[in-house]
C-alpha cells in the first residue's frame, strides 16, 4: 500500500481525478486477457509526456515498479501488476497529434485505440495496415508493446514494419526519440526494433510515428469450404506457392464455424471442416487473374464451395463468422485460453494435424482459428474457470501446443507476446546464449528492473 504523502505526490503531479487507489480500482486494471489477477497499489493516468517523466522519478526515488497499460486486451498476461506496483495507465494520452499525407506518417499518443485512427484516416483515403482484430479496444501503445498482427498483416507485415520512431520515456527519466519520423532507414543500431514488442520492459512510449499508405484501389473477397481441415490448410500452402501473396488468408474449423453459426448465422455449412476466408487487394485489372488462380486451387484442393463476394453486403457476409468467432465459443464454455503459435507455413498442415491430436489426447475442446497466411494459428483451448482440472489441462495442453510449434521450426508467440505465460518456453525457443544477449539489453535499459519487471524473462 502506498502511504498518504506518497499518494499526495502522484496527486499533486497528476491530479486529484488520475491517480486512483481504492479496491475496485484495483479490480479495473488489475487483469488482461489472461484469467490472472494483479497485486498493484494504484492506477495514474498521464495525460503528457511530461507527466509520464515525473511519474517515472518519483517512481525511482521510491523504489516502486510500473507497469503500463492501454486496454489490457493482450492474452500473455502482459499488463498483469507485479506485487506493489503502480499500473500507469496511457488511455488519456490518446491525442492524433499530425497527419503528415505527403510523407505517409501520422504521428499519435499511445493511448489512441487503432480503429480510431483507422477511421481518422479513412476519411483521407489512407490507412495503417496492422489491424489486430481487437482494434475496436486495442490502442497503438498496446499494439506497440507487443509488435501485434492482425488478418492483413500477411501480406503488409505486422506493428514493427509500421513505425517510422518513436518517443520514449526511459527508465532513468529521460526523454529519447528513437528511429526517423518520416523515413525508416536508421544509421547505428535500430533501437525502434527493439523497443517495439518489448512490451513495456524498456522504456514508455509516449509518441509513435505511423506509416501510413494509401487505401488499395480495389479488392477482392472470397470464401473456400472444405470437408476437412487437412484440405483447407493445403489450399493455404498452395495459394502462396501459386505465387499469390493474398492480404488475408483466415481460417476457422468446423467447431468455430458451428459456434458462429449458433450466434450469427452466418449462412455456413455446419459439416464444414473448415473454411478460409481470402481477400486479395491492389490495382483492380490484377484482381481477376489472382481470383481466378484461388479458385482453381481450392478446386484442386477438394473445396466443397467456394464464393466469391459481389457486393459490400456479401464481405460483410463472409467476414460476419471471423468478427464473432471469440465471442461466440462462450456458448459452449464460459473461457477460453487463445494461443498463438506460429509455424513455417510449409508446416501449416502438419500444425493442424498436431492440434488435432491434442484435442484427442487431452480430451480437451478446441476450436481453431488462424492467421494462415502467417502460419499463425490460435487454438482456442474452451474451458471453465471454476473448474481446475480443466484450468490444468489448459495449461498441459498449451505447453504441448507450444512444443509441436518448436519442433516444427516455430515460435511459441507469434503476435500476442510472451509476457508471463510463456516466458518458461523462452530458454527453449532462443537458447541461453540469446537469452543472455536479451537480459544484458534489458540491464542497459533498465539496471534496477523497475519497468514492467517479470514479463518476458527474470533477470
Ligand atoms: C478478442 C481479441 C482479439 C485479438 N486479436 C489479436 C490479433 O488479431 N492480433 C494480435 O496481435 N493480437 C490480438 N489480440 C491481443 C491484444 O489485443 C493485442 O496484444 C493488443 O495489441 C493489446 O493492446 P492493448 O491496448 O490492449 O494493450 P495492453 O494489453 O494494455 O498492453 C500490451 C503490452 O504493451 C505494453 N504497453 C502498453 N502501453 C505501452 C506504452 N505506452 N509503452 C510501452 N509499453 C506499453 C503493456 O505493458 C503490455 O506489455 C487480441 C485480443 C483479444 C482479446
Amino acid at each position: 500500500m502506498l502511504s498518504q504523502s506518497q499518494v499526495n505526490k502522484l496527486k499533486s503531479i497528476l491530479g486529484d481525478k488520475d491517480v486512483i487507489t481504492s479496491k475496485i480500482g484495483m479490480y479495473a486494471y488489475g487483469y488482461d486477457g489472461t484469467m490472472l489477477e494483479g497485486a498493484h497499489v494504484a492506477v495514474v493516468f498521464p495525460e503528457s509526456t511530461q507527466e509520464v517523466v515525473e511519474v517515472v522519478n518519483f517512481c525511482r526515488e521510491q523504489g516502486i515498479a510500473l507497469v503500463p497499460r492501454g486496454a489490457g486486451t493482450n492474452v500473455s498476461g502482459g499488463t498483469l501488476p507485479s506485487e506493489g506496483s503502480i499500473v500507469i495507465n496511457f488511455a488519456r494520452m490518446n491525442k492524433v497529434l499530425e497527419i503528415d499525407l505527403e510523407n505517409y506518417v501520422a504521428i499519435v499518443e499511445p493511448g489512441v485505440v487503432n480503429w480510431d485512427i483507422q477511421e481518422i484516416l479513412a476519411k483521407y483515403g489512407y490507412y495503417y495496415p496492422p489491424d489486430p482484430a481487437s482494434w475496436k479496444a486495442s490502442t497503438i501503445g498496446g499494439n506497440l508493446g507487443e509488435s501485434s498482427g492482425g488478418p492483413k498483416c500477411f501480406k503488409y507485415g505486422v506493428t514493427r514494419d509500421f513505425i517510422y520512431g518513436l518517443e520514449v520515456v526511459l527508465p532513468n527519466g529521460k526523454v529519447i526519440w528513437v528511429g526517423g519520423r518520416d523515413f525508416s532507414s536508421e544509421p547505428m543500431y535500430d533501437l525502434t526494433r527493439i523497443i517495439v514488442g518489448s512490451e513495456g520492459t524498456l522504456g514508455f512510449i509516449t509518441k509513435a510515428a505511423l506509416r501510413i499508405q494509401p487505401v488499395p484501389q480495389a479488392k477482392r473477397t472470397m470464401l473456400g469450404i472444405f470437408n476437412t481441415p487437412e484440405d483447407c490448410s493445403q489450399a493455404v500452402a498452395d495459394i502462396v506457392a501459386a505465387g499469390i501473396i493474398p492480404t488475408t488468408l483466415e481460417m476457422m474449423d468446423n467447431l468455430i464455424i458451428n459456434t458462429t453459426e449458433d450466434y450469427a448465422h452466418a449462412g455456413n455449412p455446419r459439416d464444414a471442416g473448415a473454411l478460409i476466408i481470402i481477400e486479395v487487394d491492389g490495382y483492380a485489372a490484377d484482381l481477376d487473374a489472382q481470383v481466378e488462380t484461388i479458385r482453381k486451387v481450392c478446386e484442386k484442393d477438394n473445396a466443397k464451395e467456394f464464393r466469391i463476394a459481389k457486393s459490400a453486403a456479401e464481405v460483410d457476409q463472409i467476414w460476419l463468422a471471423r468478427r464473432v468467432a471469440f465471442g461466440s465459443v462462450a456458448r459452449v464454455k464460459p473461457n477460453y485460453g487463445i494461443n498463438d503459435i506460429t509455424v513455417p507455413r510449409s508446416e501449416f498442415p502438419k500444425a493442424i494435424a498436431g492440434i488435432e491430436k491434442v484435442k484427442k489426447d487431452f480430451g480437451a475442446t478446441i476450436g481453431i482459428v488462424a492467421h494462415a497466411g502467417d502460419g499463425n494459428l490460435h487454438p482456442l483451448i474452451l474451458y471453465d474457470q471454476r473448474n481446475k482440472e480443466e484450468v490444468d489441462l489448459l495449461h498441459k495442453a498449451e505447453m504441448v501446443l507450444c512444443e509441436l510449434a518448436l519442433s516444427l521450426g516455430g515460435t511459441v508467440s507469434g503476435e500476442h507476446g510472451i509476457g508471463i505465460l510463456k516466458k518458461a518456453l523462452m530458454p527453449k525457443e532462443f537458447g541461453e546464449q540469446t537469452l543472455n544477449v536479451f537480459k544484458k539489453i534489458k540491464r542497459a535499459f533498465d539496471p534496477q528492473n523497475k519497468f514492467n519487471p517479470g514479463k518476458i524473462i527474470d533477470l
